[in-house]
């Protein structure tokens, strides 16, 4: 119950747009940035998406590399989460790999096809398969995003042909218009649905974002925040940056009793080799 909290900050996403908010990130020198912004605030993980010159989601491997290297070049240890999700519909299915090529500690593993917004979210039983081997192969480990309840069974039935290793690290994704909603009873069922002991994080989307963080450090698990899932720091008010909202999930954390776990302790929680930078 009191194990440190894992702090996520998904800073970019595939989704929000400059016109939106100015404070998004945008090119793999605001990315890098902000991802050591957060660092500093406390942030373990940074889950990256690309833009491109304009603005537009891609898997350009050049562009991830930069952003990895900008992020290690200014001496922060943080995990870098690589986003496999193609944008949603935009990039063509062979790109979606083309992350894993840069060996990343982790990688988001979209764990089943639903509904989001207006596009379909297509990843096949043979997708998730090759995607799985490809993430073994490449010494990947998968974040495993569960959008339904459904989609923790495809990953344990991944599991059981030894295509993805414990222990197996989940986010819970809650409120994304077309998936399950940011409810703390549907929270409850995923959490009871997990494996004993697997680590596990949660977000909603918008303005039940701080919500299911703050069920889900109640409960144990771990946090995610950042500009992807929400822009707004409270109604009406946009978000300044990632880090102010990093900030704001550390101290609540804090008072929940839930101390923060640096990149070298989630590594140890997630099953990760340490990392030393010099
Ligand atoms: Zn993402």
């Amino acid at each position: 119950m009191n194990d440190k909290l894992i702090v996520s900050v998904a800073t970019t996403g595939s989704w929000p747009t400059r016109r939106q908010t100015p404070h998004l990130p945008i090119t793999p020198e605001e990315i890098a940035r902000a991802a050591v912004e957060c660092w500093r605030e406390g942030a373990a993980i940074v889950h990256v998406h690309v833009r491109d010159a304009n603005g537009v989601v891609t898997a350009d491997k050049a562009l991830y590399k930069e952003v990895m290297d900008r992020i290690r070049a200014a001496g922060s240890d943080i995990i870098i989460n690589l986003s496999t999700s193609g944008g949603i519909g935009v990039c063509p299915e062979p790109e979606r790999f083309y992350p894993l090529e840069l060996k990343p500690e982790l990688a988001s593993f979209d764990a089943g096809s639903i509904n989001v917004r207006e596009r379909v979210f297509e990843n096949s039983a043979a997708f998730l398969e090759r995607l799985a081997r490809a993430m073994l192969e490449n010494n990947v480990k998968p974040e495993i995003e569960v959008f339904d309840t459904c989609m923790i069974f495809n990953a344990l039935r991944l599991a059981e042909q030894g295509l993805i290793k414990p222990p197996y690290f989940f986010q819970l994704v809650l409120g994304v218009a077309g998936s399950q909603p940011a409810s703390a009873k549907q929270l409850f069922h995923l959490v009871e649905s997990l494996p004993p002991g697997a680590p596990w994080s949660a977000f909603g989307v918008g303005r039940h974002q701080l919500p299911i963080n703050a069920l889900a450090i109640a409960l144990g698990g771990h946090a995610r925040t950042g500009m992807e899932d929400n822009i707004y720091y409270r109604a009406g008010e946009l978000a300044t940056s990632n880090a102010q909202l990093v900030a704001r999930l550390v101290r609540i954390g804090r008072e929940c009793g839930r101390e923060i776990a640096s990149p070298n302790e989630a590594r140890e929680m997630l099953g990760l080799a340490p990392v030393t930078t010099s």
